[in-house]
């Protein structure tokens, strides 16, 4: 099995101006691509071979568990995104933020922290776990799913997503990217099992 690289569910320019197409163009095209490339060598001749990309995920270490968690983080990245993003949750899953964090503006300044503070290259989470919701920095190619927990959001804090057009000003890209959640595909996440 080979896995391919999954088609960007928008144009490259869609979601200018707040990441612009030359970024898209480099990330989406360049990075992603190359982490896809990177996996479909290392997994040859290893148990995981035929395996698929939640379980390399799961059970993979070293620079198969990296390129493996890097092609399903930025295929996840690219969905939390839209050209009709912004704006909040609504029903279940703002009930739940407010419940946490009190209230969804300091939800986001929570999260805004945690994607700010993070040391390095990462990702930031909006997870769920068995005690329900969770903020979760994860370095390099960190994914909830290693602890058994569920994705709902995620903002990719690499330099490569943001220094085309925000070059060290990774809180200008932040600010953009609360532009662009696409929060109905966030509470569909969360409304399923
Ligand atoms: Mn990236």
């Amino acid at each position: 099995m080979t896995f391919q690289l999954p088609p960007l569910p928008y144009a490259e320019n869609a979601l200018e101006p707040m990441i612009s197409a030359q970024t898209l163009s480099f990330h989406y095209g360049k990075h992603h691509k190359a982490y896809v490339d990177n996996l479909n060598k290392l997994k040859e001749g290893t148990p995981f071979a035929d395996a698929g990309l939640e379980e390399i995920i799961e059970k993979a270490e070293g620079g198969l568990y990296n390129n493996a968690a890097q092609v399903w983080n930025h295929t996840f990245y690219w969905n939390c995104l839209s050209p009709q993003g912004g704006g909040e949750p609504t029903g279940e899953l703002l009930e739940a933020i407010c419940g946490k964090w009190s209230s969804f503006e300091d939800f986001k300044k929570a999260f805004s922290a945690a994607a700010a503070g993070l040391f390095g290259s990462g990702w930031v989470w909006l997870a769920e776990g068995e005690d329900g919701l969770e903020i979760i920095a994860t370095p390099n190619a960190g994914n909830p799913i290693r602890d058994g927990k569920e994705p709902l959001l995620v903002i990719d804090v690499w330099e490569h997503a943001y220094y085309l057009d925000k070059q060290n000003r990774r809180p200008d890209y932040i600010a953009d990217f609360w532009k662009l959640v696409d929060w109905p595909g966030v509470c569909d996440r969360y409304m399923e099992d």
